[in-house]
């Protein structure tokens, strides 16, 4: 049985959900020790306990370990089943993540699913609903299946209640994905969401977009959504190029004023336009999931983040197969599989 240490190069969360996710995919049982070791709350929190939960519900799987707390698990997949999902985190938990780990397995399952996942949308340090449906998902379709995603509810930290609607139909054979250059920049715009705030802030965070990017008024949008259980904003700047659409986002926190929030995006925007790359950094380390379920592709992003490098190393204890890590320029970096 594959045994990982769980506390390897960037030690979070996403060891775990990649461990998960390739068992599923390619039916390989393993066991993880020292889960999110150096963390100030180690081991499963309620976020990790669903995806395991969720994981072993899909798979039909065998697990051991699967407490709060736990440092170490046990998981041994049967076959998956696409159909008709419901799975609750019970916290603002990120239910973009729970959705990643789940997606790699039902995409190349044998039926068609619908999943409802209920928890956060707009997460610190997780992808908000945004990113995922404008940046990941138009890759992940662009390989063959066709997944979409609805955002029903927003859900915030800490309130949560939160909910996506996602089907996916799925293809066994992945088209390889490759992304070597940027092509012409053909949009840029922003979008603020605000839930149970007054409008000001979503007014003050788009002039500073509208001022830093030079975006014109067509460009900038507001979008209340009060369904939400609790109060929120995000703010998402989208740049649409011919080969990949990027997204930058920031979230509204309590006694950080709208403008310093717009310019934590406006500042990540700016990076990604002034240099050359198509892949930005989150991406980048999103990306290498499918990649290794196509068996092949390559692409070009920025000096590789520590999610990046980790997570190549933990794909290729699955697959045994290694990335290619090439610099191309001081800032520029290939990834290929062959
Ligand atoms: P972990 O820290 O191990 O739980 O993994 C966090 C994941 O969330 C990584 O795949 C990151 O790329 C992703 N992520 C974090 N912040 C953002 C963001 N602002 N936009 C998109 N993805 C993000």
């Amino acid at each position: 049985m594959l045994t990982l240490d769980g506390s390897q190069g960037e030690g979070g969360g996403q060891i775990l959900r990649t461990s998960l996710a390739l068992s599923m995919c390619l039916g390989k049982a393993f066991q993880i020790y020292n889960i999110r070791a150096t963390r100030q709350k180690p081991g499963l929190q309620p976020q990790h306990l669903a995806a395991v939960k969720a994981a072993t519900s899909i798979a039909h799987a065998e697990v051991k370990g699967a407490e709060l707390g736990s440092q170490t698990l046990r998981f041994v997949p049967q076959t998956v089943e696409g159909g008709e999902y419901r799975f609750a985190i019970g916290t603002a938990g990120s239910t973009t993540l729970l959705f990643q780990t789940l997606l790699p397995a039902l995409m190349r399952a044998r039926h068609a699913s619908r999943v409802i996942l209920e928890g956060g949308t707009h997460n610190p340090m997780a992808p908000p609903f945004e990113f995922l449906n404008h940046a990941f998902l138009p890759l992940i379709n662009h390989m063959g299946p066709t997944v979409k995603a609805r955002l029903v509810r927003p859900g915030y930290v800490p309130a949560g209640g939160g909910e996506l609607d996602i089907t996916i139909q799925p293809l066994s054979h992945l088209r390889p994905l490759t992304i070597l250059q940027r092509g012409k920049l053909k949009e840029t715009r922003a979008e603020v969401l605000l839930s149970h705030l007054p409008a000001h802030i979503a007014q003050r965070e788009l002039a500073v977009i509208a001022e830093s990017l030079h975006l014109p008024d067509s460009c900038l949008h507001t979008r209340f959504d009060n369904l939400a259980i609790g109060p929120g904003n995000c703010v998402s700047v989208i740049i649409t190029a011919e080969t990949i659409t990027e997204v930058f986002t920031a979230l509204g926190k309590r006694g950080l004023p709208a403008e310093q929030v717009a310019s934590l995006v406006v500042h990540e925007a700016s990076d990604y336009l002034a240099s050359d790359v198509p892949v930005g950094h989150y991406l980048a380390d999103q990306l290498l999931l499918p990649l290794a379920l196509a068996g092949s592709g390559r692409f070009v992003t920025g000096t590789p983040s520590l999610h990046t490098t980790t997570n190549m190393a933990v794909i290729q204890q699955f697959t045994e197969k290694p990335f290619i890590l090439e610099q191309l320029t001081s800032s520029s970096w290939s990834i290929t599989l062959t």
